[in-house]
């Protein structure tokens, strides 16, 4: 497979999981916010906005080199090392997240997965039951349940977890 090959499959299993979990969302409370955890350049922060107009969306990046029409607000940016903010967003959101995208990959794979380990267990704490977690990488926490990738998602490219109720 191309490398463009390989980025627009990229894209298309974000979009697919993205769009599921947004349905997955139904039955969750629409006070509980959604957490984008790495901004990039706010493709994905950018099509959350549209899925869940009605949810609050708040953003961790330790650098903001996003489109500016893709940049959040103040209040709803945590700026700085994911290993710094996770644990301060901790402290006002313990298990009341309904869905956190977490797209943290660079191309360095051993540096992936130990961010990886050292976050997850943050997210889990951070998912109300019934909560979702998308990722990259994979992922597990205390009562997490694997969800099959939406059809056309090779299993291994994007993962689905939801916290058991
Ligand atoms: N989903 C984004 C999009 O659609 O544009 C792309 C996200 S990009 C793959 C990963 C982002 O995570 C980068 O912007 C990087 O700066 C950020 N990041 C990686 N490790 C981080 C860390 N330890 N703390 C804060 N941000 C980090």
């Amino acid at each position: 497979m191309s490398r463009l090959d390989s980025v627009i499959r990229r894209l298309e299993a974000q979009r697919a999981c993205l769009d599921a979990a947004a349905g997955l969302l139904k039955d969750l409370p629409a006070e509980a916010p959604v957490f984008e955890v790495g901004l990039g350049n706010g493709r994905t922060y950018d099509h959350l906005r549209e899925l869940l107009p009605g949810r609050e969306i708040f953003v961790f990046e330790r650098e903001v080199r996003a489109h500016p029409d893709c940049v959040p607000d103040e209040a709803h940016l945590f700026l700085g090392d994911f290993l710094d903010c996770l644990p301060r967003a901790l402290e006002r959101f313990s298990g009341r997240v309904a869905l956190i995208h977490a797209d943290i990959g660079s191309g360095d794979e051993a540096a992936n997965a130990r961010l990886a380990r050292a976050i997850e267990g943050f997210l889990g704490a951070l998912l109300m039951p019934g909560g979702i977690l998308i990722s990259d990488q994979q992922m597990s926490f205390q009562g997490a349940e694997s969800l099959p990738p939406p059809d056309g998602v090779q299993a291994d490219r994007y993962h689905l977890r939801r916290k058991s109720r």
